[in-house]
């Protein structure tokens, strides 16, 4: 629940368990079940039964019976992770952390004041996972004007006495920025009892990594198999990267990014170095320095925190930094390249005419670059993020005339709303947060 750890850094899991021989005992099990048996392996302050009806009551709420199908399309096999009360991935995760934190709440007869930053996703999802909690209140910093008018709606609607919308006048980096800043100052977060949901928090890791395997068994457990993500924070692949070192079949990740491809450039020369943040088509993207990037660092470098912490601080100072090895390719269980605007309007078009298949902007960008990069004879499984529906400008744009609509956003535009907005000033959104938590 502390979100990062004590000295700033983010938090991993003593070890990662090899369930190698145990995937074939899992076959057949439903999402709920096969949640529980990987949920479990890391977590053993909470009783069995808990955990258990804390799965249920999260999924539940999800409107496909297998949570997260796989749907073949074309030649491809794409992976929804939509189906949640905000039509992202995110819900996967933050129905799930919002029932495990109250259940922790109530044991620890204690409250927690949530304070997240997001490029739209993640609010919605979060606010969605703990509205009208009793014990939670959830304080979203957004950049003001950059997410799409139903994104904000989607949080800005929702009008529970425990939500707190603050649009800053900034980027999401400024948001995400001034959210770790606070976070730093240990006695303020202690004292205004300040937790995260954002990637960084581990249990949204976990939660993740459900969806990869269960993906695996819906494609009928193929010996290998290829796996293609579009990419921000990079909490979704991080996901598959624990999945695939748990010992699932993964051969390829697949990371894709949108013009903000720090994370592209990165896996393809060795050398992490962020640009400046562009505005594209697939917003919940425009991310230049991703937090769950830390973490694969550390499985990088011989898992030895004070390497990380090496890496990092030269990063803070030089704002450039290569690791150290030999090849130019620093891993190979990762493939990665960046697709413009152009080629995800094009992909959202190509898949509307070939398949009758709709895609959001983010789900293209990994199709475009999970099709272009895929060469091996084996399933190829496209992450889709969202539901086209959430991203208006960038599918009316794509296919102009074409309506695209789902019930959870009719209506959405016309309701009340309440946000506040404010300067990117740390001063002034510390202000708001004492007098609010
Ligand atoms: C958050 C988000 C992403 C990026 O996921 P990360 O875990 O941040 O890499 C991609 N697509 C959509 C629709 C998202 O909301």
């Amino acid at each position: 629940m502390m979100g990062l750890a004590l000295d700033g850094g983010l938090l991993v899991p003593q070890s990662i368990p090899d369930v190698s021989n145990q995937l074939s005992n899992w076959r057949g099990l439903d999402y709920q079940d096969l949640a529980f048996a990987i949920m479990r392996l890391y977590m053993n302050d909470i009783a069995d039964d808990v955990l258990k009806s804390l799965i249920n009551k999260s999924y539940a709420t999800f409107d496909d019976p297998l949570v997260t199908p796989v749907n073949p399309v074309g030649d491809i096999h794409v992976l929804e992770l939509f189906h949640g009360p905000t039509l992202a991935f995110k819900d996967v995760a933050l129905q799930f952390l919002g029932n495990l934190f109250e259940v922790i709440l109530e044991d620890e007869d204690s409250h927690l004041n949530i304070l997240g930053a997001t490029s739209g996703d993640t609010g919605s999802a979060a606010i969605a996972g703990v509205r009208g909690k009793d014990r939670i209140k959830i304080f979203i910093l957004y950049p003001e004007g950059k997410t799409s008018p139903l994104q904000e709606r989607q949080m800005t609607t929702v009008l529970d006495d425990n939500i707190h919308n603050i649009a800053l006048q900034g980027s999401f980096d400024d948001c995400q920025t001034l959210m770790k800043s606070i976070f730093s100052d240990l006695e303020f977060k202690r004292k205004n009892r300040l937790g995260a949901v954002n990637s960084v928090n581990w249990a949204r890791v976990l939660a993740q990594i459900v969806y990869y395997f269960h993906a695996w068994y819906q494609l009928g457990c193929p010996e290998k198999f290829n796996v293609s993500v579009p990419t921000g924070n990079f909490g979704n692949i991080f996901s598959g990267f624990v999945a695939k070192r748990m010992g699932l079949p993964i051969h390829r990740l697949i990371l894709a990014t949108n013009s903000n491809d720090i994370l592209a450039r990165f896996f393809n020369s060795g050398r992490y170095r962020p640009g400046d943040v562009q505005f594209s088509e697939s917003p919940a993207m425009d991310i230049q320095v991703a937090s769950n990037f830390e973490r694969y660092l550390f499985y990088k470098l011989g898992q030895s925190g004070s390497r990380v912490t090496e890496f990092m601080d030269d990063f803070v100072r030089k704002r450039s930094v290569k690791i150290n090895y030999n090849t130019r390719k620093p891993d190979a269980d990762f493939i990665s390249a960046s697709a413009t605007d152009e080629e995800t309007i094009k992909t959202i078009k190509k898949y509307h005419e070939q398949y009758d298949y709709l895609v959001d902007p983010h789900t293209a960008v990994g199709i475009h670059v999970g099709t272009a990069l895929h060469t091996d004879n084996i399933p190829l499984l496209c992450l889709s993020t969202a539901y086209p529906a959430k991203f208006e400008k960038a599918m009316n744009r794509a296919l102009p005339g074409v309506e695209v609509t789902h019930p959870a956003l009719a209506g959405l535009l016309d309701l009340p709303e309440r946000k506040e907005i404010m300067p990117v000033d740390e001063t002034a959104v510390r202000q708001y947060l004492v007098e609010h938590t």
